[in-house]
């Protein structure tokens, strides 16, 4: 079986460096067809149009090339708009992506289908079989954790810190240079065309890349946990919400020309969701769209307090969030990483409550715009309020190093130091909610297990070894403590309200 595992391995390694050969493959020429398919609004068109002129029918071989001339042409278009302060004239909409992607010709663009098939469903076919094996080579269901500190992979080494420098490349490029990454975005044209009917954005990319990954990962998990019927259920939940609700059903809003939302994904992690250009949208789109503004509100108005009050964050952070499921699947190799130490609870409390902060703030700076229409306040731009938390947050410490830095710092970085909604969820379950991991002390051997395994760095044996309640605002209810212990310590509950912090005997242990 270990050589099955094996070519399941190969497998995916060599669809993985095709995937990543692509890259550097195609030529691009631009002409008149690709460049109105790709600049959609007729007066960029005619302003570009002088300046692509000396780009027309000159065949480029290397992308970098192209993108250079392409932003030269833009910068020269929008030079003399700003030179004479005609702002409204400045093309500010980033048309490189389309640009690149219109213009490519040659191997990619002629095989779109086949590597489309080599990249994502092979690589996650041979992805699967390694997972698979696994069955076999352990046919005793129980979790297994051999040699977790001595791969490099899963123990900070030198492959774990390359795979985390190509993740922030990755992240780098999806937000800020989407353009080099165009021939991946052409593979998913046609599965873009038949979902939402037009061409891929590097946004749905990502959402397939995403939801593919999860899916992958997800056997890994079904196989791991394959005894406990709680990580098998939330495992099938997460998977769930990124297919139905996260990917398919905005992609289908898209196709049917309505607002594309994501139903589960809400403020203030959804940090866009008051943005002018979404409010505009919601309301334009009659009753469906006030509809869908009310049910972002009440989300978080009612849903949070309600719902943490009954289970704990665990219903939303560990069976529902996009952000949290791709930590629970893509990310279980890497939760042992979690800093366990009290500095590091410390930090996290002040900066995950600060990020809640600048999240109300920034949010009440843009309703102050959308409604008065003044884009200053106190003297401060509203617009580059947005614009700092877009970078600082959404880029940085959700993409950048929340995902990013899954193999250097555990796979919850961001829910546990960043995210915003995760404060506030984490709020109620610490001082308004009936969920609690109780203990079993007698039983504990003391073996940390359950502290190594936590992904958000809580030290579970200590409770255990006291007796106590574990009653914590970050606890995103995972239950992997409780899964790896070797003497059925802890059990994740919901029990009414009163003497949650008292130490809880078990009807079972009286
Ligand atoms: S204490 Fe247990 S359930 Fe809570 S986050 Fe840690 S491992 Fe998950
Ligand atoms: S895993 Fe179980 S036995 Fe080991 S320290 Fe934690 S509670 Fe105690």
């Amino acid at each position: 079986m270990k050589i099955i595992q094996k070519i399941g391995l190969a497998i995916f390694l060599i669809c993985f460096a095709i995937f990543i050969s692509l890259l550097g493959l195609g030529k691009y020429q631009l002409t008149e067809v690709s460049f109105k398919a790709s600049v959609t609004d007729s007066t960029h068109q005619a302003l570009l149009a002088p300046n692509i002129q000396q780009m027309l029918g000159k065949t480029y071989d290397s992308k970098i090339d192209f993108i250079t001339d392409y932003n030269k042409s833009l910068d020269k278009t929008n030079q003399k708009f700003k030179d004479n302060q005609e702002w409204d004239k400045v093309i500010y909409t980033d048309y490189a992506l389309a640009i690149t992607k219109n213009s490519t010709i040659g191997f990619v663009k002629d095989n779109q289908m086949l590597l489309f098939y080599i990249c994502f469903v092979i690589s996650a076919l041979g992805g699967a079989i390694y997972m698979v094996a696994d069955l076999f080579i352990h046919p005793v269901a129980g979790i297994k954790n051999n040699d977790i500190f001595k791969r490099s992979i899963t123990s900070r080494g030198i492959i774990a810190i390359f795979f985390s420098v190509f993740l922030v490349v990755f992240y780098l490029f999806l937000y800020k240079a989407p353009a080099y990454i165009s021939n991946w975005v052409l593979l998913v044209d046609p599965l873009s065309f038949s979902l939402t009917g037009g061409e891929a954005s590097h946004w749905f990319l990502y959402g397939f890349l995403y939801s593919i990954i999860m899916l992958t990962m997800g056997i890994r998990m079904y196989v791991k946990y394959r005894h406990n019927t709680y990580q098998m259920v939330r495992t099938t939940s997460v998977i769930f919400f990124q297919l139905a609700f996260a990917f398919m059903i905005p992609n289908i809003l898209t196709k049917l020309q309505l607002p594309a939302m994501d139903f589960k994904n809400m403020w203030p992690l959804d940090y866009t969701f008051f943005f002018d250009y979404r409010l505009d949208s919601l309301l334009s789109a009659g009753m469906l769209g006030y509809w869908m503004l009310g049910w972002g509100i009440f989300l978080f108005v009612v849903g949070v307090p309600v719902m943490v009050y009954f289970f704990g964050k665990r219903w939303y952070c560990s069976w529902v969030c996009g952000c949290g499921g791709l930590a629970e699947t893509f990310g279980d190799p890497f939760r042992q990483l979690s800093d366990k130490s009290l500095k590091a609870w410390k930090y996290e409390r002040v900066i995950v409550h600060s990020v809640l902060v600048f999240a109300v703030i920034m949010t009440a700076a843009v309703l102050y715009t959308f409604f008065t229409g003044a884009s200053t306040i106190l003297g401060i731009n509203t617009y580059a309020i947005r614009e700092i938390y877009s970078f600082a947050i959404g880029f940085v410490f959700a993409g950048a190093i929340g995902t990013g830095f899954y193999p250097l710092m555990g796979n919850r970085v961001w829910c546990r130091f960043g995210c915003p909604l995760a404060a506030y969820l984490g709020l109620v379950q610490r001082f308004k909610s009936r969920f609690r991991i109780t203990t079993n002390g007698a039983q504990c051997i003391s073996c940390g297990n359950c502290s190594t395994y936590c992904e958000m760095g809580i030290d579970v044996r200590a409770y255990a070894q006291k007796g106590e309640n574990i009653i914590r605002a970050s606890c995103v209810g995972c239950g992997v403590c409780a899964a790896v212990c070797p003497r059925g310590v802890l059990k994740l509950e919901n029990l009414a309200e009163e003497g949650r912090f008292d130490i809880y005997t078990r009807p079972e242990e009286q």
